[in-house]
């Protein structure tokens, strides 16, 4: 039999997740029209496959990603409709999968523009032009903004391209609406007298009222990532505050208890004591199945349907639970890391001093995958 651990990835909580988003951005932008949604499913379709991304995000109206062998994949899969490679691409040998493939590119350096100016390609590549507005991480200059949008623009007349689009992106959305009210103000004052559809709004931008209703253009694009997975982009607003959903839920079980002695420590390096004589689980989950080793003692964790807590180290393939509050539970008993039935993985990343997003891109290659 193999290990018990197990991820269980629920597409349905996908898709309810996208027709949530979409409702409340229908809600908010009533009036100024309605964006479309780029489901955002880079990192493998943020750790969860992108086979059950795609399924579950059949209604989205584009796929955004990084890897071109992920955009690849979702045509060859059946996806017929936008793609978009958020970090555009690398070489002109890139180029023609763009092409072939029809799938579209960021473009955020004058290197890219000088790729596409000397290549030759079969069918135009859509395209945004990304803009720093100040989070410094890709995109041009406000000030080389206009030069780039116009080389994008006689590219477009060549052929080479097709439709030209502006797009950035915002450092805060998550925790200062001052930052991002500047980041898009900037934009706003670099782009306005541009044509083309606009994108700007990630999760956290997605979700925040009043947001993509101030964006201006008369097509936009949302990119939320992380909601759609059902994790939330704000650390003081959970998920399920937005009737959110987990799509993934990392299971496993116990596969050993016993009792620790007053005084006692628990795993590598004894940083638990226990303090009084207390029962102890050992769970089938450790740091290389992508369990965060850093979680400290006292992270929620669920036993046979009750909540306890982590405690000591986690080592690489197994971690301890207290089972003081589970007195029943025995060998074999469900243990979820997160997800539903347990406790949220934004619980968890606040444990251990990370975020959702890292611990879902980082479950293991080695950890089965269902789809439900
Ligand atoms: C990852 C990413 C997103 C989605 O971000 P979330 O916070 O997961 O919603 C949107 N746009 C770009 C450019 C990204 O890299």
């Amino acid at each position: 039999m193999p290990r018990p651990i197990l991820a269980t990835i629920d597409t349905t909580a996908l898709a309810h997740n996208l027709q949530t988003v979409a409702r409340r951005l229908g809600q908010d932008t009533s009036g100024v029209g309605t964006p479309s949604i780029w489901a955002v499913m880079k990192a493998r379709g943020y750790g969860h496959g992108i086979e059950a991304a795609l399924r579950g995000f059949e209604q989205a109206d584009g796929l955004a990603m990084l890897d071109l062998d992920e955009a690849v994949r979702c045509r060859e899969l059946g996806w017929a409709g936008p793609l978009l490679l958020l970090e555009g691409f690398f070489e002109p040998a890139d180029l023609d999968v763009l092409s072939h493939y029809r799938v579209g590119t960021a473009i955020h350096c004058a290197e890219q523009l000088d790729m596409l100016e000397s290549g030759q390609i079969s069918a135009p590549i859509d395209a945004f032009v990304k803009l720093n507005t100040g989070m410094h991480r890709l995109g041009f200059q406000p000030g080389e903004y206009q030069d780039a949008f116009v080389r994008a623009r006689a590219l477009r007349d060549g052929g080479v391209l097709g439709a030209v689009g502006k797009m950035t992106h915002f450092a805060r959305a998550d925790d200062d609406p001052v930052v991002t009210r500047d980041q898009l103000d900037c934009f706003n004052r670099v782009t306005e007298s541009l044509p083309g559809p606009v994108s700007v709004c990630n999760s956290a931008a997605t979700l925040t009222p009043g947001l993509a209703a101030g964006v201006p253009g008369d097509s936009q694009w949302v990119r939320p990532g992380i909601c759609l997975y059902g994790a939330s982009p704000f650390a003081d607003r959970p998920a399920e505050s937005f009737g959110l959903r987990p799509a993934m839920t990392l299971s496993t079980r116990l596969i050993s208890t016993h009792t620790v002695p007053a005084g006692g420590a628990v795993g590598y390096g004894q940083i638990f004591r226990a303090s009084t004589d207390m029962r102890v689980g050992v769970v089938a989950c450790g740091y290389a199945d992508g369990y965060p080793r850093h979680a400290v003692t006292g992270t929620p964790i669920t036993v046979a349907g009750v909540r306890t807590r982590l405690v000591g180290r986690v080592s690489m393939d197994m971690l301890a639970v207290d089972l003081d509050p589970v007195p029943g539970a025995g060998v074999g008993a469900p243990v979820v890391l997160w997800g539903q039935g347990g406790p949220s993985v934004d619980e968890v990343a606040a444990s251990c001093g990370t975020i959702g997003y890292e611990l879902l891109c980082a479950v293991a290659p080695r950890v089965p995958r269902r789809e439900l």
